[in-house]
């Protein structure tokens, strides 16, 4: 794997201003495939002084003009889609046809849904007397998490790009080298110097100088609740527009009268894919009482096919593999009933954890409150539909979910019910311009879609 030594900051690779480095290890063998420097508050300011720098000439840019160059993005995005995808497998793990479709593929149509946004978007709009103009924030702080290393990237990059904002990119330590690609990306795409700028480093250290410095006008971050409250707190302090995109313990509810087999396999499905790494990821499955039992050997039967090292990939590193068996054994501990899986490791090399299906599980567990961030489903017994409601509900978070009812009217009318910022009704599909983040802990703010590219603008307002 290539791994750049320097920092991409005004347009160029630039040395660290440290000597300090991080070891990119892959997780499915666990040898080291790369270095990257660890950024210090010098870099982070370096980049930040670059970003400020290149705003009023990218602001100042006509729509159109943004819009060709994020176009010109997607297009080396799509062209280089295959090394994209080898480098998330080789830093997260993922097996090739997820990397493929979801890791390299995503990106690509977020890219390009924010073209033609650029392009389309009212960037004015007329009130009765006043005509209200919708600018860019100015200088962004991007931090994100390694789950779905370029999504995440884009999914901040783009819409500030298309709003006319400037960008200070800090990426998870753990993906640094996708980070890395898409520098590239946007150095061969032909945006002006300073536009995008990349800081490799520890969260604590280059992540937080990030979320402070006084030249950043708006920190967009996605990752853990816990350092997310942090972030928060740090805007707050400065008075400085944030938005956050943070944990999920999500419902898929099915409702008695829906296909239960469908509901069941693509259920397991979503929280199966990625190793379980998703934050929107349905992980709690609600099953009424009479179609339980059918439920939980549907969803074992389901489970089982998920293969370690080949279905499913193991966890980023040993830290949250460690992690995640440990929830397996406090579910146990609680009451859960261990169906399929459990907490040792499949696997001798690599940071893999056996796809788990937990029964029985009832609001009060750890397992039905914390975000697990693995491969284990929590099958949960509902009596009715309002004791459905309160289960689904009853969770600090509220990311996104699922519905299956005989119809989707029933569907619908039990996802407004909801507190959660997405529901797809009877499978759903994605759809990349649906606005995407968390009602309740989960998060401020929505990424994707012209909702996305509203975070990154202020209006000001002349009245006539
Ligand atoms: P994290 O919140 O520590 O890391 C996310 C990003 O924040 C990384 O780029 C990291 O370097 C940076 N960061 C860390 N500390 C920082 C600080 N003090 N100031 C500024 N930036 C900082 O997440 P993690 O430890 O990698 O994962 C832990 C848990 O977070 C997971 O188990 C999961 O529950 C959750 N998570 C959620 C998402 C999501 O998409 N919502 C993604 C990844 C992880």
């Amino acid at each position: 794997m290539k791994a750049h030594d320097g920092m991409y900051i005004g347009g160029r690779w630039r040395p660290a201003r440290g000597q300090d480095t991080i070891a990119v290890v892959n997780p499915a063998d666990e040898q080291v495939i790369g270095h990257v420097p660890a950024g210090t508050a010098e870099d982070v300011d370096d980049a930040v002084h670059a970003a400020r720098a290149a705003f009023p000439g990218w602001a100042a840019t006509p729509p159109a003009g943004r819009a060709a160059r994020i176009a010109a993005l997607r297009d080396v995005l799509a062209a280089r889609k295959d090394e994209i995808a080898k480098t998330v497998t080789a830093e997260l793990g993922s097996p090739p046809p997820l990397s493929q479709a979801v890791h390299a593929g995503v990106p690509v149509l977020v890219a390009g849904s924010y073209a033609e946004l650029a392009a389309s978007y009212s960037f004015e709009e007329q009130l009765g007397n006043s005509t209200v103009l919708l600018e860019p924030v100015g200088v962004v702080g991007a931090i994100t998490p390694w789950n779905y290393p370029l999504h995440q990237i884009v999914a901040k990059v783009a819409p500030a790009l298309a709003a006319g904002c400037t960008v200070v990119l800090k990426p998870a330590e753990d993906t640094p080298l996708t980070a890395q690609l898409f520098a590239e990306a946007v150095q061969e795409a032909g945006l002006p110097d300073g536009v995008f700028n990349l800081v490799t480093g520890l969260g604590p250290v280059a992540g937080q100088a990030l979320a402070e410095h006084e030249g950043v006008d708006l920190v967009s971050f996605t990752g853990s609740t816990a350092v997310g409250r942090q972030i928060g707190a740090t805007a707050g302090a400065a008075v400085k527009r944030v938005a956050l995109e943070l944990g999920g313990k999500s419902a898929n509810v099915i409702l008695p009268g829906a296909d239960l087999a469908k509901a069941v396999n693509v259920g397991v499905a979503n929280v199966m894919s990625n190793s379980g790494q998703t934050c929107s990821a349905w992980t709690r499955m609600l099953v009424d009482a009479e179609r339980y039992e059918e439920a939980v050997a549907l969803a074992a039967a389901a489970v089982a096919k998920y293969v370690p090292g080949e279905r499913v990939g193991p966890l980023v590193n040993a830290k949250q593999q460690a992690r995640v068996r440990g929830y397996i054994e406090q579910g146990v501990a609680e009451g859960a009933r261990l169906v399929v899986g459990g907490p040792e490791a499949p696997e001798e090399r690599g940071y893999y954890v056996s796809p788990t299906v937990l029964a029985d599980v009832t609001s009060e567990m750890t397992v039905a409150q914390e975000e697990i961030f693995g491969p284990v489903l929590c099958v949960m017994r509902y009596e009715d539909t309002e004791d459905a409601l309160q289960i689904a509900n009853g969770t600090v978070y509220g990311l996104a979910g699922a519905v299956w009812a005989a119809d989707d009217a029933e569907a619908v009318a039990f996802a407004r019910r909801m507190d959660t910022g997405q529901v797809d009704i009877n499978g759903g599909r994605f759809n990349p311009l649906a606005p995407f983040g968390g009602y309740k802990q989960s998060g401020v703010g929505r990424e994707l879609g012209p909702h996305g590219l509203a975070e990154y603008l202020q209006t000001k307002s002349l009245q006539f």
